[in-house]
């Protein structure tokens, strides 16, 4: 996910933390930086300049400076002031009503129908029932039906009215007992006033507890726009972006919070049920940064985990403190969890890595070949013990040397970027 932003502004932030002391001219010339990238990046032109404007203004607050190094000053309010920009804190998808109607409305296209398959996938332990709401093409209420197979749900076609669908699938879920309830309504290439009016009539009618907007997340500030549109006509609780997985530039997620004060609640990353993950601005800004986000994979690794001592794992995991055996649990669970390289851009400086999966064979080898105590902990694994694991795993003492080393870093980035609430503001 906007691999190139963050890598600009990974580049940026070290070469700033080099520096002992910032001249107004070096950080003038990072403004105009920080600037460009955004601009590049696609994020509306407005935005930018209000960004960059809050930027300046503390940096050059003599209060703050005084206790921070200059390139952590500028790293810390870059930070602060995105997590501002992408929504700071306090919006959230809230399901709390029985059942909850949650409404996704959007263009033709934009990924609603897959949208709803993995928001029913996420919260399936409370029997989701999906309703289709296009009368008009077949088509649509057959992919919902495949998509609510698939997510082992309940599915509920349309037939003749949409309102009266609405109304009749709501009235059903609260019999049966489904406790979410999510309309897939129909789309059309462009806003047109039939549109609009079919979407507020089931607004007025079925009343939904939550209106989501899906919005393609590689068309750029064209969602924006529809964004800004929808919002004058609807009422909606936030919005989500699908197809963050492609080369998507990300201009349009960090702009639509600021344009239209909706706020980005979920991401949709992938074609896969699974592939779809909470948005926190905190989490994000730091992803974007090049600070990476151990918090969401260590949600990630949560989710993947079943059994009863996942949430320890996570935490574990999170305070540095897992050792081989956990990482071999891990190992084991990473099929579950999406693709490798996901995983690792979110990893901080492990961006962009490339790893195939002979290698994590052989890792797991590495360590299947360890005693206990090797795997608890590994600093008693000397010379002797180095070759016989080794040649147990057919593999040589350099692998596992390297292996060792890897594990050592993995151990303390997690330890580095957790602490409370959020990444701690120590930053390289
Ligand atoms: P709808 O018309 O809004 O219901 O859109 P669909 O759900 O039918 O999705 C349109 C296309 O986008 C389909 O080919 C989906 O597989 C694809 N799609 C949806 N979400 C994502 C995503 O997060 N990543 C990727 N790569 N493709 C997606
Ligand atoms: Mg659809």
């Amino acid at each position: 996910m906007f691999d190139v932003l963050t890598d600009r502004f990974t580049r940026l932030r070290r070469q700033l933390l080099g520096y002992g002391r910032l001249s107004d001219r070096e950080i003038s010339q990072a403004l105009r930086e920080v600037r460009t990238l955004l601009l590049e990046a696609d994020v509306n032109y407005k935005v930018v300049g209000r960004f960059v404007r809050a930027v300046e203004a503390r940096l050059k607050d003599k209060d703050i400076a005084a206790s921070l190094k200059p390139g952590e000053l500028i790293n810390a309010t870059l930070y602060q002031e995105l997590v501002q920009l992408l929504g700071g804190t306090g919006a959230r998808l809230d399901l709390g009503a029985n059942p909850a109607v949650v409404s996704l409305v959007g263009l033709q296209g934009t990924g609603k129908t897959t949208f709803a398959g993995k928001l029913a996938y996420k919260f399936r332990n409370r029997r989701p029932l999906l309703v289709s709401c296009d009368p008009k093409r077949p088509a649509a209420s057959d992919q919902l039906k495949s998509v609510a197979e698939r997510a082992g749900c309940d599915f509920f076609p349309v037939s003749g009215d949409v309102v009266a669908t609405c109304l009749a699938a709501i009235r059903q879920a609260r019999d049966r007992g489904n406790g979410i309830v999510v309309l897939d309504t129909a789309g059309r290439l462009h806003i047109v006033p039939e549109l609009m009016a079919e979407l507020e009539a089931i607004q007025a009618q079925a009343r939904p507890h939550v209106g989501l907007l899906v919005l393609d997340g590689m068309v750029g500030q064209d969602a924006v726009s529809q964004a800004e549109q929808f919002s004058a006509r609807l009422k909606l609780n936030g919005c989500c972006f699908t197809k963050l997985d492609g080369d998507a530039r990300g201009g349009a997620v960090m702009s639509v919070r600021q344009v239209t004060g909706l706020p980005v609640l979920l991401v949709g990353t992938g074609e896969r049920l699974e592939d779809l993950e909470e948005f926190h601005p905190d989490r994000m800004a730091s992803r974007i940064l090049g600070l990476g986000d151990m918090k969401s994979l260590a949600d990630k690794v949560q989710a993947a985990t079943e059994g009863l001592d996942q949430r320890a794992a996570a935490e574990k995991f999170l305070k540095g403190k897992f050792d081989l055996d956990d990482f071999l649990k891990q190992l084991k669970n990473l099929r579950k969890m999406g693709s490798i390289s996901q995983l690792l851009a979110m990893i901080p400086g492990a961006q962009g890595l490339e790893v195939d999966d002979g290698e994590l064979v052989r890792v797991e080898a590495m360590i299947q070949s360890m005693t206990p105590t090797e795997r608890r902990h590994p600093d008693v694994i000397d010379g002797s013990r180095r070759r016989r694991i080794a040649a147990g795993s057919g593999t040589t003492a350099t692998d596992i040397n390297r292996l060792l080393k890897e594990f050592a870093q993995a151990r303390a980035l997690a330890k580095q970027m957790s602490g409370g609430r959020g990444p701690r503001l120590r930053l390289r």
